[in-house]
């Protein structure tokens, strides 16, 4: 009878990568992780108990099949898990590293339930994918025919990149718009690099446009190019713009020089690590270096911008959250990491207030959510990580939308009020925000923006 290759989990215990040490880390915005080696990657991924019923799959936004691929890479079919990886997923080594796998595939491991640890489903997929790329085995999207049908896409983030892989994958011709330098939104100004070195991001951004994805970059629809001109140019519309405006907090101080905005804090501290010149760092403003940092927010930007500043050299950081701990939106793996480096929470803390020298931010008042009692806080730079909304403006009166900006689709789908406009990831009201979600959004308007179209062809 043949060697049963899965099911390991009783014998072999769950092992990630192994993490660089927190004082060495703390010096550079390179990834902390290291990869699994072959053997160990094989070993992990035979922990896998190939469910029936894979909740893994079934809680991934993108549905992917996980545990095929963890069987294709137990039995050394590395390759085939590729394939199989790849076949709903844009970038699978991008959501091996970003994604909150704690609450999506791992956090419904059967196996973790019964008390063994999940599979670190992962670790293993960045590890297949980022040895395809080794390999020579991810390739550009080869479609079998050309269809004559044009899309535009207005957003290069998460959501717009998969839905434009979808569709040059069936052919379709796709011209992807974004209003910054360069393609991958957030994935490329907002995550920093020690979450996702953007080396990552742009080999996929040129492997899109090896596969004939048009860029037009530095270009803001609303007011480069009117909406209503775009659609003139394209047969039909996907608009993936996600959410960029910032929520603001009001209070006494909190026009006060020192207290900024968490987007504009990491798109400063990425594109330094791009080597572009960024005047607003290079004078301290956008700069933690040599401060005592502030962060207010319990979300995954928090945690970004805590770990930001200590990479940067503030004096001290503390983040102050106004629920505890377990009711945190944030990653949990994403604060231990934090706290290794140095980072201090301030747990059942709301700002209420901003004291203030001259124009600068000098501390925050804090009241504790739990006795009310108040204390301050000093600070000479603060960042405010506490949301976002979406800006719609530049279709505002044509498509309908919510109160917050948010586009109005049907219900489970991506059609907005205009025919032959859809809307992919965060620019609809989601309850969950990542990555992954922008992604699966972004392929399900690729979807039944491929089915209206041939609609109209027929
Ligand atoms: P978020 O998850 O909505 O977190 C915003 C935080 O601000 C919450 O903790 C909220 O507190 C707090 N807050 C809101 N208003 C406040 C106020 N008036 N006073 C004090 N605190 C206030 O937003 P986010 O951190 O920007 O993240 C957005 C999405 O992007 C999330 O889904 C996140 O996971 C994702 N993301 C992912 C990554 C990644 O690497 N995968 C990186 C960044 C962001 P409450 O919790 O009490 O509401």
């Amino acid at each position: 009878m043949a060697k049963q290759p899965m099911l390991k989990f009783v014998q072999i215990e769950r092992d990630m990568p192994a993490k660089r040490d927190a004082s060495e880390r703390r010096e550079d915005f390179h990834e902390i992780y290291a990869e699994y080696a072959k053997a160990k990657a094989e070993e992990q991924a035979s922990r896998c108990s190939q469910c029936g019923v894979p909740y893994c799959q079934s809680h991934c936004p993108l549905q992917n099949n996980i545990p095929d691929w963890l069987r294709m890479t137990a039995t050394g079919r590395l390759q085939e898990a590729y394939e199989i990886s790849q076949a709903t997923n844009t970038f699978p080594e991008i959501c091996g590293r970003i994604c909150p796998q704690d609450r999506l595939c791992e956090g419904n491991c059967v196996i973790e339930q019964s008390g063994h640890g999940t599979v670190t489903i992962g670790s293993v997929e960045k590890y297949i994918t980022d040895t395809a790329w080794e390999e020579g085995w991810v390739q550009p999207a080869a479609p079998a025919v050309e269809r004559a049908e044009s899309v535009g896409i207005i957003g290069a983030g998460p959501g717009g990149l998969a839905a434009a892989d979808m569709l040059r994958r069936a052919g379709v011709q796709v011209t992807v718009y974004d209003r910054y330098d360069r393609a991958g939104g957030l994935l490329t100004y907002g995550i920093p690099g020690f979450k996702l070195e953007k080396d990552v991001v742009m080999r996929r951004n040129e492997l899109l446009e090896k596969g004939g994805v048009t860029f037009v970059l530095n270009c803001n629809i609303g007011e480069d190019m009117s909406f209503d001109d775009l659609r003139k140019k394209h047969d039909a519309i996907i608009i993936a713009t996600g959410v960029y405006k910032s929520r603001d907090l009001g209070g006494p101080g909190s026009g006060a020089d020192g207290i900024e905005k968490a987007i504009d804090f990491l798109t400063a501290s990425n594109r330094k690590s791009f080597g572009d010149a960024v005047e607003d760092f290079d004078n301290g403003r956008l700069n933690a270096a040599g401060k005592k940092v502030v962060v207010i927010g319990g979300g995954d930007t928090a945690m970004d911008c805590v770990r930001t500043s200590i990479r940067q050299g503030a004096t001290s950081v503390k983040c102050l959250y106004r629920r505890d701990r377990a009711n945190m939106p944030g990653s949990q793996r994403e604060v231990a990491n934090a706290e290794e480096e140095g980072v201090v929470f301030e747990w059942l803390s709301a700002p209420k207030g901003f004291a203030t020298k001259g124009d600068k931010v000098s501390g925050v008042r804090v009241r504790h959510t739990g006795t009310g009692e108040e204390h301050d806080i000093e600070c000479a730079g603060l960042f405010l990580a506490i949301g976002h909304t979406p800006n719609t403006s530049q279709v505002k009166g044509q498509l309908d939308m919510d109160d917050a900006g948010y586009l109005i689709t049907t219900p489970g789908r991506s059609f907005t009020s205009v025919e032959g406009v859809f809307a992919a990831g965060d620019v609809q009201d989601t309850v969950y925000r990542q990555a992954i979600t922008a992604a699966g959004s972004g392929c399900a308007a690729a979807m039944d923006c491929e089915k209206w179209l041939e609609e109209q062809d027929a």
